[in-house]
């Protein structure tokens, strides 16, 4: 019976870890899909980046309490996965509690701290659950979250109150077994927690205790399997790409826009023709119609972003009713890859669907909302700036399709033949010194 449970947990552990590959490769291929960016200069910053802003989530501590509670799910999903690894050496090998042998008291201490912390999880999870769902925080309320997104945050909450108390139940039942020393179950000394709840079980048998203490330890490694291979589907991915992206963060001035190198060339060889390339040229692209006009950063900020929306209730145009919300730029470009990336698994190639990023999914009306006040990049608590693909689409409407409001069209066409927003001739410009004298 043992080594077709090992056999069993092999094959599910190893079904659990090729699908997880298959679609973690699928989402690098996505991000992949961007134009190239070199963000690999000055390491130091970059290691500094990586353990302040996602090991330490510096940002989040603007908000001290929320920041504690947050950080609480984030350890418990980091420093159970030691006990979590011991689960998948005894599925394996069918040992049960394979490192207290060599730990001894120290593993009741481990043991009793994942307690301690899967209990304090349980607590946090209920309390954010009553804040989207019960106080309705104004960001969690807004319909940049209906559907899908909504029921994302919920399901992820409650999976985590569901394996923390597995968790519990299966210990509280391995403890009850150990006091009736039975074989198998070796005396770990009590568990501060579970111990307690192993008052519960005063009445069961020993088949049942078993039974109890086994369908929750299949049940609890099988839910963490299946939340491992939700995590692409759902904003909790930024639980692993919030390194890499804190790593590959833009390290310019705040709110420094970038020169477009294309419309420099477009001006250098009206000017020097002789520097322009000889032979055919491809057309020349200008900001971004769809995800792949984006740089990849931007595609890994899309996957990246957790939907806490700090960045929408700091956007001075979404304060004030603006249609515009950086956090709906962020899901939609998130949303339009996912789109591309199955459109070229189903195709082998991208085929030409109709739909861009620009009119599909973002509209015209936000994009035109943006101040560029860069309020959105500042609030992200993991390095994600929705302002450099809002400036990529604003160009591509401007500078591909002529589509701006006819205020701006009359200022574009001052600055072109007045070097200036106003309408008056650079030669009557020194007009009022003449005035004056
Ligand atoms: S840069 Fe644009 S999107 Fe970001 S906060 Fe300012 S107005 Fe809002
Ligand atoms: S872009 Fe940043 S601040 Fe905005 S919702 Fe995503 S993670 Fe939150």
């Amino acid at each position: 019976m043992h080594i077709i449970l090992q056999v069993a947990f092999v094959g599910l552990l190893g079904f659990a870890g090729w699908l997880f590959a298959k679609n973690s490769m699928q989402i690098r291929r996505n991000i992949l899909l961007g134009k190239a960016e070199d963000l690999s200069d000055n390491k130091p910053q970059r290691w500094r980046n990586l353990m302040l802003l996602a090991l330490g989530q510096k940002k989040m501590f603007k908000n001290p309490l929320v920041a504690v509670m947050h950080f609480i799910i984030y350890a418990g999903f980091i420093i159970i996965n030691i006990e979590v690894l011991e689960i998948i050496l005894d599925g394996i090998l069918g040992t049960h509690r394979l490192f207290f042998p060599a730990l001894g008291s120290f593993y009741t201490f481990l043991i009793n701290f994942f307690e301690i912390l899967a209990l304090s999880v349980i607590v946090v999870c209920v309390i954010f659950l009553v804040r989207r769902n019960i106080i309705k925080l104004k960001r969690f309320a807004s319909k940049d979250l209906n559907g899908w997104p909504r029921s994302d945050a919920n399901y992820i909450l409650l999976t985590e109150i569901i394996l923390m108390s597995l968790f519990l139940l299966m210990n509280s039942a391995d403890r009850t077994l150990q006091l009736q020393n039975i074989e198998h179950y070796n005396n770990t000394g009590s568990f501060i927690i579970s111990g307690n709840l192993s008052n519960l079980f005063s009445n069961f048998n020993t088949s049942s205790l078993i039974a109890i203490e086994r369908t929750a330890w299949w049940i609890h490694i099988i839910g963490i399997l299946v939340f491992l291979n939700y995590l692409p589907y759902s904003k909790h991915l930024h639980i692993m790409l919030a390194f890499p992206n804190a790593w590959y963060a833009r390290l310019g001035a705040p709110g420094k826009m970038d020169n477009m190198k294309s419309i420099q060339n477009e001006v250098l060889y009206a000017m020097q023709p002789e520097l322009a390339p000889t032979g055919e040229v491809a057309p020349q692209k200008f900001g971004a119609k769809d995800v792949m006009d984006l740089s990849w950063k931007s595609l890994l900020d899309a996957y990246s972003c957790t939907e806490c929306g700090r960045c929408s209730a700091s956007c001075p145009a979404n304060q004030t009713g603006k249609l515009l919300s950086p956090r709906k730029i962020m899901m939609d470009t998130r949303d339009r890859l996912t789109e591309v990336g199955k459109n070229i698994t189903a195709n082998r190639e991208f085929k030409d669907d109709g739909k861009t990023l620009l009119n599909n999914y973002v509209t015209v009306e936000e994009l035109r909302a943006c101040t560029t006040c860069n309020a959105c990049v500042e609030a992200c608590p993991v390095s994600i700036s929705p302002l450099d693909i809002i400036l990529e689409l604003r160009r591509s409407l401007i500078m591909e399709d002529s589509n701006a409001p006819q205020e701006w069209n009359t200022m574009f066409s001052n600055i072109e033949n007045n070097f200036a927003p106003w309408k008056f001739s650079p030669d009557d410009r020194d007009k009022w010194v003449e005035e004056l004298v």
